[in-house]
């Protein structure tokens, strides 16, 4: 149950109230708001009198959904906004890992030159082998961090473990929790203590309950800046990567009340079937497209397979505006 107290009500009254009730507390605005477990169908007694409204959840996706709050949540970094009532559809793009300064630089121009606001591009690598490349670390950072400055881009980077967040936000402006970090409790917990935005990863074997609950810790700490990201599941496929699911997408745009961002690149795994996945991403009405774009692929030190080349990105991106344009929203 989400319990929102009366206006007015002491952080003291709030924390007892929580205390008593087995409840997370956190502020939104003004107001104190209190979620126990969803198996609670009644409002509990020593709070008759303190709530002004309650809901009644049927499962723990709780703040997320649509049953509590109709409306999209809006997430906003710098000039960017998304969810809400904006209607845009983000183009988020940029290498899988910073490599070098010219890899870097090179990318940042691509964008600044398309009008592209936001650079991904990864410093603390989850790689499956511990003998592959594994990001450049703070090194890295420090690269976004001048990019940032000179090129007036948003930078998206992956805090791959809890001890990295402090130096990702100080450095960047969202923190993407990876497929394989989607569990990491104490990663979850430090991004609820933040006010930035965070991209959350569905992990490849996650169930999408599984997804909104990790983004329902984020949330309860009163971090109400979070995007959901489909990148492909693992199904009985091998010859994809993974299997984008956009069934599950529809089910994220439908049920919960968070931007919905698509990447096809970790989806495909393969440059080839990267553009038609974007197209139909973008008349899926995403808010918003995650894609790994590199200045020569083939070299590239992680994810070589899959990253877009400049002149393919190009095209990709100038068709881009008229399918947005179809299903009523825009490119940004
Ligand atoms: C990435 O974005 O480069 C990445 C590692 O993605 P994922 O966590 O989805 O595998
Ligand atoms: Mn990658």
């Amino acid at each position: 149950m989400i319990i929102q107290l009366k206006s007015g009500t002491s952080k003291q009254l709030a924390e007892e109230l929580a205390a008593k009730t087995n409840a997370i507390s956190f502020t939104e605005g003004d107001k104190w708001i209190l979620v126990t477990s969803s198996a609670v169908k009644k409002l509990p007694e020593v709070i008759n009198g303190y709530a002004e409204t309650q809901w009644v959840m049927d499962s723990d996706m709780q703040l997320a959904s649509t049953h509590y709050s109709a409306a999209k949540r809006e997430v906003t970094w710098a000039k960017t906004a998304v969810g809400g009532n904006t209607n845009n559809t983000v183009v988020i793009a940029g290498p899988c890992s910073v490599e070098n300064w010219d890899q870097i630089e090179a990318s940042a121009k691509l964008m600044v030159g398309l009008g592209i606001t936001t650079l991904r591009a990864g410093c603390f690598k989850p790689r499956t082998s511990p003998y592959s490349f594994q990001g450049l670390g703070l090194e890295g950072l420090k690269m976004l961090a001048e990019i940032r400055k000179k090129y007036g881009l948003s930078i998206i980077t992956e805090a791959k473990d809890s001890s990295h967040i402090d130096a990702v936000i100080e450095h960047t402006d969202i923190v993407q929790i990876g497929a394989k970090a989607m569990y990491d409790q104490s990663i979850l917990r430090a991004c609820a203590q933040i006010r930035k935005p965070v991209l959350l990863k569905r992990g490849f074997g996650s169930t999408l309950q599984e997804l909104i609950q990790a983004a329902e810790t984020i949330l309860s700490g009163g971090n109400n800046q979070v995007m959901l990201c489909e990148r492909g599941i693992r199904t009985f496929e091998t010859k994809t990567r993974f299997t984008f699911d956009l069934t599950g997408a529809a089910y994220l745009k439908y049920y919960t009340n968070l931007p919905v961002i698509l990447d096809p690149s970790h989806a495909m795994g393969y440059a080839y079937g990267v553009p038609d996945l974007t197209k139909a991403a973008v008349a899926f009405g995403c808010d918003g497209l995650l894609l790994e774009v590199h200045p020569n692929p083939k070299i590239a030190l992680s994810d070589a397979s899959q990253q877009l080349d400049h002149d393919t990105f190009t095209k990709l991106y100038n068709g881009l505006s008229g399918i947005a344009k179809a299903v009523n929203r825009q490119i940004v």
